[in-house]
């Protein structure tokens, strides 16, 4: 099988963050695999096991997402490629889906896996707006995988409840906690990962034209939510802490 994984680098939101003119600040922040990532990257290592064939990590980015991806080669996965994007200004979902698709066109896929969402752009649309640009099927927030020859079993996630799909490769998938446990890279795998291959990709080596990734989106303002207030708490006889409570609604808060 011809596995495929979309890996995108982001920050680690257990980090504090913080924003300098209107951007989000990269002093001291921590990077990682998208966590949404590492459960496409670990069901992608076991469907390779067990119907054998090859998985290539792919990430758009900077130099700096090598890291991540040698981290998806420890983990297991055989082949890297990263696209280049450092010369590239400005881009958005619809950009990232074209850079994608160019990439994906004329090759031999059986499955492509992501993350149900990145957690720090979080609009959750890469994957569906890849599947249309390539025309195959796609499921999203699959906790549950299984392919038999050319016929794919996928359970997805439903607002807590369970949605049973069945369709056919090729398909792109997009994985949602539960999938699976993702593997910690071994030490073996940490050495291993030195030597696998990492393909190095300019937006240039692929056929698209400037205004065939010119975003569709622009950010307007980026602001952190505003401190909580202290709450209050009230006291006294309960008629009479409703009363006040009815009130504050009124008058402070405003919302009846
Ligand atoms: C040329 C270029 C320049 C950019 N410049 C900026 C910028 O200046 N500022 C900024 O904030 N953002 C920038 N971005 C990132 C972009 O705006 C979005 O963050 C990105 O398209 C993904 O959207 P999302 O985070 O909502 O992902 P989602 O749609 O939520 O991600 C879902 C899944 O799609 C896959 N995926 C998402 N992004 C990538 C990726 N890059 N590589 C591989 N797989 C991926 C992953 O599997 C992920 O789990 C740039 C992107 C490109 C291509």
């Amino acid at each position: 099988m011809n596995i495929y994984v979309m890996m995108k680098r982001t920050f680690d939101t257990e980090e504090k963050i913080t924003i300098n003119n209107g951007v989000i600040s990269e002093d001291g922040a921590e990077y990682i695999i998208n966590p949404y990532d590492e459960y496409a990257i670990e069901e992608a290592i076991q469907l390779r096991d067990k119907n054998g064939g090859e998985v290539t990590v792919i990430t758009i980015g900077g130099e700096e997402s090598e890291k991540e991806l040698r981290t998806a080669l420890a983990m297991g996965c055989d082949k890297s490629v990263l696209i280049n994007t450092e010369d590239v200004e400005d881009g958005d979902q619809y950009t990232t889906s074209r850079i994608l698709a160019e990439y994906f066109k004329g090759k031999d896929v059986d499955l492509i896996l992501g993350g149900n969402v990145a957690i720090d752009g979080g609009s959750g649309q890469v994957g569906p707006r890849l599947a249309e640009l390539l025309d195959i099927a796609y499921v999203t927030t699959i906790t549950k995988l299984d392919i038999d020859g050319n016929k794919a079993t996928v359970v997805r996630d439903v607002e807590g409840d369970s949605e049973v799909i069945e369709t056919s490769l090729p398909l792109l998938v997009t994985a949602q906690q539960g999938l699976n446990e993702p593997r910690y890279p071994s030490l073996p795998g940490i050495m291993k990962a030195k030597k696998k291959p990492l393909e190095e990709l300019e937006i240039d080596d692929l056929d698209l034209a400037d205004n065939d990734i010119e975003p569709k989106t622009k950010t307007i303002e980026i602001y952190l939510p505003p401190k909580k207030e202290a709450g209050k708490v009230l006291e006294g006889e309960v008629e009479d802490q409703v009363k006040e409570l009815v009130s504050l609604l009124r008058n402070e808060a405003k919302v009846i």
